[in-house]
């Protein structure tokens, strides 16, 4: 789960981690508010999207405006507000279409001495946590690893532990943080590690970290994402989720316990088990055809799971064909058989249905399927199945 930067930064400043003053504004008027309280020369307005590239990114429709705008005044503040609310802002991150601006985050423009990189993230090679600092801040990481991997700096993390004071050190004198700032950086790097791991985050990036000329460290931009399978560790951070940001369909999806991923093709998948959805998708791009979908219903699929599922799969305009592969392992093929009779009933099915079950109580299913007239196409085995599916795909129809 990913949050905004206003989100992120609220909840550095609650961990310690030093990030500028703020307020986040749905309006023009109440970033002229912002702006006013916050009382300093130079602004900042940043445009809230779930995606980085802001400062160079653009809109659409009004030319010259940045999703990051200095501005000096009021009436500068409250341009910039309504040139990003309600527009799309186009980075490098986002579809081409761009992300509708919701919300802009109005902070206090600082003075910048260097601009770092620092983030936190969930290392599967090393099993654990990793600091990543670099000297290049403001650019993207990707970018960094891809051009000058040397001049990235690891440190890998215990997860009862922490950091090691001796780490922090090594670190700092790896991106050439001048002596006044050492004092400042073992503390802001300590908070940003606890907080982490206390909310169970899978990233956490920083990037520019900024040292000011007063020698302060500050967290000028904020990137979190939470690892979603221990969001029910923490009903606290449900709040922050915006739903605006994600796929409807994947949302539905999640609310009806399914696990389900849109991708590009055009063969919906309706699979149970995660292994045996990668397996399908797979054997579809191998008689050519392109899968529209991961979705996996689970071992213990009921009949509305099967009937949600198909539904998004219909509501999807880019699926030209289903394929329903089913393992009667758990479940038993005589359940899926039923499920399926009840969902073709309840969904009006506009594009060609094929199906595909092994297993337990597989040749009952069969007879089910076929006692009740559905307009299905059934497969004997995986390959027939897949070239069924890829055949029906290509084939023109009247959808
Ligand atoms: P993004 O990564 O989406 O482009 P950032 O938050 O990193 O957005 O902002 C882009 C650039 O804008 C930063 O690298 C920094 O130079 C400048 N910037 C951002 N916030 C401030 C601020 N509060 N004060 C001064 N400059 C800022
Ligand atoms: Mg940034």
């Amino acid at each position: 789960m990913k949050i905004h930067e206003y989100q992120a930064k609220q909840l550095f400043r609650e961990a310690g981690v030093a990030v500028p003053r703020g307020f986040v504004a749905d309006t023009p008027q109440t970033a002229v508010d912002a702006f006013c309280k916050l009382a300093t020369p130079l602004a900042v307005v940043k445009a809230q999207i779930h995606a980085g590239g802001r400062g160079k990114g653009t809109v659409a429709d009004v030319p010259g405006q940045r999703g990051v705008q200095r501005v000096r005044s009021r009436e500068e503040a409250e341009q910039a507000a309504g040139n990003l609310l309600g527009h799309r802002l186009v980075t490098a991150q986002t579809p081409p279409e761009g992300k509708t601006v919701h919300r802009v985050l109005v902070e206090e423009g600082r003075a910048i001495a260097r601009e770092f990189y620092l983030g936190v993230a969930m290392d599967r090679a090393a099993g654990g946590p990793v600091l990543i600092a670099s000297a290049e801040g403001g650019m993207e990481i990707e970018h960094i690893a891809a051009t000058m991997p040397e001049r990235i700096h690891r440190a890998p993390l215990d997860a009862d532990c922490g950091l090691r004071a001796h780490q922090i050190r090594t670190l700092a004198w790896r991106l050439g943080l001048p002596p006044a700032a050492l004092r400042a950086a073992e503390p802001f790097v300590q908070a940003l590690v606890a907080m982490f791991l206390r909310h169970d985050c899978s990233l956490v990036e920083i990037n520019p970290l900024v040292l000011t000329p007063e020698q302060d460290l500050l967290a000028l931009d904020g990137k979190i994402s939470f690892d979603p399978s221990a969001l029910f560790r923490h009903p606290e951070l449900a709040g922050l989720r915006d739903l605006t940001e994600e796929d409807p369909a994947e949302v539905r999806a999640g609310e009806a316990g399914l696990s389900y991923v849109k991708l590009e093709g055009n063969i919906g998948c309706l699979v149970n088990g995660a292994g045996l959805a990668m397996s399908t998708m797979d054997v579809i791009q191998l008689h050519g055809g392109q899968p529209a979908n991961f979705l996996d219903v689970g071992g213990g699929a009921n009949v509305q799971q099967v009937t949600e599922a198909l539904r998004i799969l219909i509501g999807d305009a880019s699926v030209r064909a289903v394929l329903v592969n089913i393992f009667g392992g758990i479940m038993q093929c005589t359940t899926i058989a039923h499920a399926l009779v009840e969902a073709c009933r309840s969904v009006h099915f506009n594009v060609p249905l094929v199906v595909r079950l092994e297993g337990t109580e597989v040749e009952e299913g069969c007879r089910i399927l076929a006692a009740n007239g559905l307009d299905i196409l059934t497969a004997t085995d995986l390959t027939d199945a897949a070239k069924k599916a890829v055949a029906a795909a290509k084939a023109p129809q009247n959808k």
